[in-house]
């Protein structure tokens, strides 16, 4: 199967005919191809957006709210086909893809549908100069939007939402690891009634279509989800021309437990923020830190859950662990266990590929624990991104505070306590952009998400993201 770019409310195929594999993670096989489309694709849809601003960024609020409800009420009607979708192009379960990722992008868009409707600018009156201050926030133009592979269109709906609902034309590039059903999303979009042009999803790979997205002049606009380094190489390109940026990148969450804590939801949460989607979330907990009196017991606990997750087909009903994206994505997270061994760790339980029954060419991989006895090693400094997390024991909470910030990350950190006094010191020092205390993963579409330090930069969400989307321009009346 050929899946094509849609540019201007059609489907087409890529300027150059240059195609690249797509692989089914959970078998090995080569089962599509996509567009690498190259600048002139990217121009194409950079002139069809340019030509249906002007129209949908004077389109009134009802209209545009309207539409977007109606793109998530063809989404929750076609949820068994695109969550089979996601889990074929992707390898995660298909429970996890019906449960988590589609009705997420359906909540996306009827989120930042509803939103829009409410999203108000400030104005401030200018005692003693008989004057008004007001703020307009304006639609950008055309802006870009680059996702990830690991939630594909859950992050991708995260970004395109809100750009279209604050009245700009999108540019939008899906992972060339996982392009499926982003580009189901164009069939459902002209059905719901998007006019032509507002949005165009382009396919290829980051070096080059991303990269012809990024460097387009008049695209204004850049919000990507990916990794730091990635990030870096954008903003390298982008800063010069003056645009705006949001990036959200590369995780090292720590994950905090104290004695006190109430034991069992612990237990049960942090098998889930340690391996959910195999660990390819970037909030995952990958640095778990336990104080020393529950140490041997949380041990002992959690390699006997971790040990009864069972890795296997992602279609397969039983499946906790499905397949990990790439074969490359696969190598790179092996690779994490030469070093755990080389340097000496000790890998607790996993480390191994597994081969499932009639699928032995599949990227999969047990769930790994591994005790470290330094913060300061490979395997806690950098993210690994797969079913691997990393166990050590604290003493006090100031050790445990300055190991979970001797990170380069700063996305995410989850607490276990009931300490309330504990509680609130944590989260004053901590240095993350998100924390959690007694859950994980608990969102709250109105929140600012993002990250600080090499994680990440401004936040997305509710009205940051529609701030993020629109221009502020201030008008003063003397009156
Ligand atoms: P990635 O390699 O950085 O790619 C992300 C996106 O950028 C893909 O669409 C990719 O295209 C594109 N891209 C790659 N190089 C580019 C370039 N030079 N110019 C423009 N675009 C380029 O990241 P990934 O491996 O897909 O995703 C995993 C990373 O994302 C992890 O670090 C994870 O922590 C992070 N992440 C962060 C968040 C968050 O909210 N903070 C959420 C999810 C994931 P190709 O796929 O074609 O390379």
């Amino acid at each position: 199967m050929k899946i094509q770019n849609y540019i201007n409310g059609t489907y087409q195929n890529p300027n150059s005919q240059d195609w690249l594999e797509n692989f089914n993670p959970a078998s090995g096989e080569v089962y599509g191809f996509i567009p690498n489309s190259n600048e002139v694709d990217v121009e194409h849809a950079f002139l069809a957006a340019k030509s249906a601003f002007p129209s949908w960024s004077q389109t009134s609020l009802e209209e545009r709210s309207r539409i977007l409800i109606n793109i998530s009420e063809l989404l929750e009607a076609h949820l068994e086909r695109f969550a089979e979708a996601e889990s074929i192009d992707n390898g995660k379960p298909l429970t996890v893809a019906k449960t988590i990722d589609i009705p997420r992008a359906a909540s996306n868009f009827r989120f930042f549908g509803h939103a829009i409707t409410q999203f108000a600018s400030e104005s401030h009156e200018t005692k003693g100069f008989s004057a008004i201050n007001y703020t307009l926030r304006q639609p950008i133009g055309v802006v870009g939007c680059i996702s990830p592979w690991n939630l594909p269109l859950y992050l991708f709906t995260w970004k395109i939402a809100p750009a279209i609902a604050a009245g700009n034309c999108v540019i939008a590039k899906p992972s060339e690891v996982t392009p499926m059903t982003a580009y189901m999303l164009g069939t459902l979009c002209t059905e719901a009634g998007l006019p032509p042009g507002v949005l165009n999803i382009i396919h290829g790979s980051g070096e080059k279509t991303g990269q012809a997205i990024v460097k387009h002049p008049n695209i204004k606009a850049i919000s990507f989800t990916g990794g730091t380094k990635t990030g870096a190489t954008i903003a390298k390109i982008a800063a010069p021309m003056f645009k705006k940026l949001s990036f959200e990148l590369g995780g090292k969450n720590p994950n905090i437990i104290f004695a006190d804590c109430d034991y069992d939801t612990m237990l049960e949460t942090t098998v889930k923020s340690s391996f959910s989607n195999q660990g390819q979330i970037c909030l995952c907990g990958s640095r778990i830190f336990v104080e020393q009196s529950i140490y041997t017991k949380f041990k002992s606990d959690f390699i006997q859950s971790v040990k009864q997750l069972k890795v296997g087909h992602p279609m397969e009903t039983d499946t906790d662990i499905g397949a990990l994206v790439s074969q490359t994505h696969l190598e790179k997270v092996l690779n994490y266990m030469s070093i755990a061994r080389s340097e000496g760790h000790n890998i607790l339980c996993g480390g191994h590929q597994v081969l499932v029954k009639n699928h032995e060419n599949g990227y999969y991989l047990e769930p790994t624990v591994i005790e470290v006895n330094t913060n300061n090693c490979q395997l806690n400094q950098e993210e690994i991104f797969g079913p691997v997390v990393t166990i050590m024991p604290f003493e006090t909470e100031e050790e445990v505070l300055n190991m979970a910030n001797a990170s380069n990350y700063g996305l995410s950190a989850t607490i276990w306590t009931n300490n309330l006094k504990r509680t609130m010191h944590f989260t004053e020092h901590l240095q993350a952009g998100i924390i959690w205390v007694n859950t994980w993963m608990l969102r709250d579409l109105r929140t600012p998400f993002g990250g600080t330090k090499s994680s990440g930069l401004g936040r997305e969400g509710g009205f940051e993201a529609l701030r993020f989307f629109t221009e502020p321009k201030n008008v003063c009346i003397k009156y």
